[in-house]
């Protein structure tokens, strides 16, 4: 069963009983002066290579491997059900996580979605939060509201789960989003957190700039993330660019509207990094040449990259998707402008894995 229960209790350090606790490991191999060569190989084998626990923990010399197979736990969450999609490869993950009330047996679900592209490119989109307090109108996840945080450890088992299931199909696991399930800025100390460990060199070792941060706009912690994560990719969900429709769409444009987000944009460009603008393209609501003229004023001189978004229909939500000829209209205008502009396709619709479609039904 899952609730609407906003419970922000959940641990924001990572468990020190999880692998993904580096200093917490180090420690414990610094106290019991081991070689923190066995260390390096551990998580070099888990954590990059995706080996299986079993062969992982096999790295470690006899008489340290039980002492840190009792001590740490190489898994936060139990092993999910995974779904694959006939279409187009993408597959999903569900997740179960309990509730953080000590008192209940109440668990919840959330999904971590494996985008296969045309070519060897393969993304991870992993969730922050179980539900969303976004509520974007047109999103599924936004429709159930928050029910937990994911912790640390969490976020982090959704992408060791993926790196080890890879390794079964020798793809390799580049890029990571967190576009799934939950706004990653309404859960801020979890997610730095997660980042520092995803783009640590001695633990997952994503490069910066290929994990990917995507929020509905949330100016205050936009600019702490901008400034403790100056590689890391952003997207902001735009949607539009007329203030009155925006907060028409997303609630929560009307505490942050588009006059606070300018300037912070500005600031994160500053550092180079890749910046994506993600644009809905809603039929006849925000798709006119209007509509893209406006865009491409509010965009003036910021070096972002506009990513035009098919919309996946909800059931029971009344918006439907610009046909192709209409998204290709509304891109040509801002190319003509000098914006770089992807017209993105929807993947993984047969098995509900597509943006805003993730939600949890049991
Ligand atoms: N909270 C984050 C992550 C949300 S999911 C954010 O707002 O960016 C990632 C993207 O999917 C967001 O841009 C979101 O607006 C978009 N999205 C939501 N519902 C969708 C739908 N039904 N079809 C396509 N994209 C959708």
């Amino acid at each position: 069963m899952t609730t609407n229960r906003i419970d922000d209790s959940v641990s924001v350090r990572i468990a020190e009983d999880s692998v993904c606790d580096r200093m917490a490991m180090d420690r414990f191999f610094r106290v019991c002066r081991w070689d923190p060569y066995h260390l390096k190989r551990f998580r070099y084998a888990l954590f990059v290579e995706g080996r299986s626990d079993a062969n992982a923990v096999a790295m470690l010399p006899d008489h340290i491997r039980s002492a840190v197979v009792d001590r740490f736990r190489l898994h936060s969450l139990p092993l999910p059900v995974v779904v694959s999609s006939v279409a187009d490869a993408s597959e999903k993950a569900l997740f179960t996580c309990r509730t953080t009330d000590a008192f209940s047996s109440e668990t919840f679900s959330f999904e971590t979605v494996l985008i296969r592209g045309t070519s060897r490119r393969r993304t991870l989109c992993v969730s922050s939060q179980v539900g969303c307090a976004a509520r974007c109108h047109f999103c599924a996840t936004g429709q159930m509201g928050l029910s937990r945080q994911l912790a640390t450890a969490e976020i982090l088992d959704q992408v060791l789960h993926f790196r080890q299931r890879m390794r079964t199909t020798g793809e390799q696991l580049r890029n990571v989003v967190f576009m799934g399930m939950g706004e990653p800025l309404h859960n801020e100390t979890a997610l730095y957190a997660a980042l520092e460990v995803l783009q640590d060199p001695r633990m997952f070792n994503f490069s910066p700039r290929r994990v990917m941060v995507s929020t509905v706009g949330v100016p205050d912690a936009m600019l702490r993330f901008s400034r403790r994560f100056p590689n890391t990719s952003l997207a902001l969900s735009l949607h539009s660019a007329d203030q009155e429709q925006r907060a028409e769409l997303i609630p929560l444009g009307k505490t942050a509207p588009l006059s606070e987000l300018r300037p912070v944009l500005k600031e994160m460009v500053a550092t180079g990094r890749p910046v994506m603008i993600e644009y809905l393209m809603l039929d006849r609501v925000n798709d006119s040449l209007e509509h893209a003229v406006l865009l491409g004023k509010f965009l003036e001189n910021l070096r972002v990259h506009i990513n035009l978004i098919p919309y996946n229909p909800i059931d029971g939500l009344p918006w439907t998707t610009s046909p192709r000829d209409v998204r290709d209209r509304f891109a040509k205008c801002l190319r003509n402008e000098g914006f770089i502009v992807t017209v993105r396709h929807s993947q993984g619709q047969d098995i509900a894995a597509a943006c805003g479609q993730l939600v949890t039904s049991d």
